[in-house]
């Protein structure tokens, strides 16, 4: 039986690792935390009896608490509580699959106390990769990640020598506007930006796939946890999302994995790596399959792509102003404060002002975080 805490267990990372705890029996869930949807939360915390639970908001902690006075589950909050969970003695390995920035501190705390990360949380590797993969590595943990195209390449990879890595290809599904041109962008509503293609994710990631910022950020997460070069890393649209991404190596051989579009996998490979256990779901009939799209990435239109390898090549803080702006400005959008393309000319205000601060620290990170959403609070978007 192998322990496992997962911080954002009510969403739809969380609720889809909670199903291969249910499926396979062999994973006990010591300690899990979600935001504030207390309804489904407590009904996980019931059924998988974790010793600790955790909401973040306060009031909905203390609600909480009284409902499972019948039960010696122990019920905390806030970023104390999220440690707690992010560090449950018991726990083997911790789903990081909350969204946002909130997840730096529990994950680093995670790994100081040398549990391994099953990683969905990509805003963490974005803003303190510099911070997470040198302390894993001190620590001897594993960073194992979750986010498809990042598992297909750590699968494209295994039993590979690093500096055979000629670069890394990052599959793109172009999102629900692919080919899609400014002019319709500008009228881009909330419903039509949430109807992805092929993937069912949260709302957040579903309006970066939008505007490539998801891309984006996972080319930064892929620059940390493979170790390499922003140079090394290219975004191709594979509009079916079934090659979930590729290597190619120094004498030109490609390695792609496959696969039907469905979370369950990656997050069942982070899980049990290296083992490819089975797994109930729909397969790829080759039959059907007539042929495999690829296509360019528009880059002009979705300029989410350009703000990452931008925020990359300047380093430092950049990095965390990029994605922090973009929390911020599709947080506005969801919240029918702003129109869509509003969401890049956000980003591009707050890069423009930012002087970075390189090898930032924790605390220059949620400086610059906060700096970021003072100063979208002040300039009145809406
Ligand atoms: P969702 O919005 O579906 O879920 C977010 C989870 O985080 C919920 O459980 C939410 O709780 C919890 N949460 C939010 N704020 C807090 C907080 N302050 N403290 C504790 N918990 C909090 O997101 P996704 O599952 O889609 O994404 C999670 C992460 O995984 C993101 O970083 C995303 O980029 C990444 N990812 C997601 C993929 C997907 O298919 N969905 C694919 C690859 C990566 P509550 O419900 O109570 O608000
Ligand atoms: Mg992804």
């Amino acid at each position: 039986m192998r322990n496992i805490s997962i911080i954002g267990s009510t969403g739809s990372i969380g609720t889809q690792t909670l199903d291969i705890v249910r499926e396979k029996g062999d994973l006990k869930v010591c300690a899990m935390a979600a935001g504030s949807n207390i309804k489904l939360f407590e009904k996980q915390v019931r059924e998988f009896s974790p010793a600790i639970a955790c909401l973040w908001d306060e009031e909905k902690a203390t609600e909480l608490k009284k409902n499972l006075r019948d039960t010696d589950i122990r019920v905390v909050s806030g970023m104390d509580g999220l440690i707690e969970v992010a560090t449950c003695m018991r726990a083997d390995i911790v789903v990081t699959a909350v969204v946002g920035m909130i997840g730096i501190r529990p994950t680093i705390e995670a790994i100081r106390a040398g549990k391994d990360i099953a990683l969905a949380n990509k805003e963490t590797l974005v803003c303190a990769g510099h911070i997470i993969m040198p302390l894993a590595k001190k620590c001897g943990v594993r960073i194992l990640p979750v986010d498809s195209e990042h598992s297909a390449i750590f699968q494209c990879l295994h039993g590979e020598k690093h500096n055979s890595i000629a670069r890394l290809l990052i599959t793109a599904s172009g999102g629900p506007f692919r080919g899609k041109t400014r002019e319709y962008l500008t009228y881009a509503t909330v419903e039509d930006a949430l109807k992805h293609p092929n993937w069912s994710m949260g709302a957040k990631i579903t309006i970066d796939s939008a505007t490539m910022v998801n891309k984006g950020l996972e080319v930064i997460e892929a620059r940390w946890l493979f170790d390499v070069q922003p140079g090394e890393i290219e975004v191709v649209v594979q509009p079916q999302s079934i090659i979930h991404s590729m290597v190619e190596f120094e004498d030109g051989s490609v390695k792609a994995q496959l696969g039907t579009p469905d979370m369950h996998l990656p997050i069942q490979y982070a899980l049990y790596y290296p083992n490819h256990l089975p797994l109930s779901g729909e397969r790829l009939d080759f039959k059907k399959l007539k042929s495999i799209e690829i296509d360019e990435v528009d880059r002009d239109t979705f300029r989410g792509l350009d703000f990452a390898y931008l925020s990359l090549a300047m380093g430092g803080t950049m990095p965390t102003v990029f994605n922090a702006a973009n929390e911020k400005a599709v947080a506005l959008f969801l919240n029918k404060d702003i129109k869509f393309l509003q969401i890049y000319d956000i980003i591009e205000a707050c890069m423009k002002r930012h002087k970075v601060i390189s090898n930032p620290t924790v605390r220059d990170i949620l400086a610059a975080e906060a700096d970021v959403y003072a100063f979208i609070d002040e300039m009145k978007w809406s």
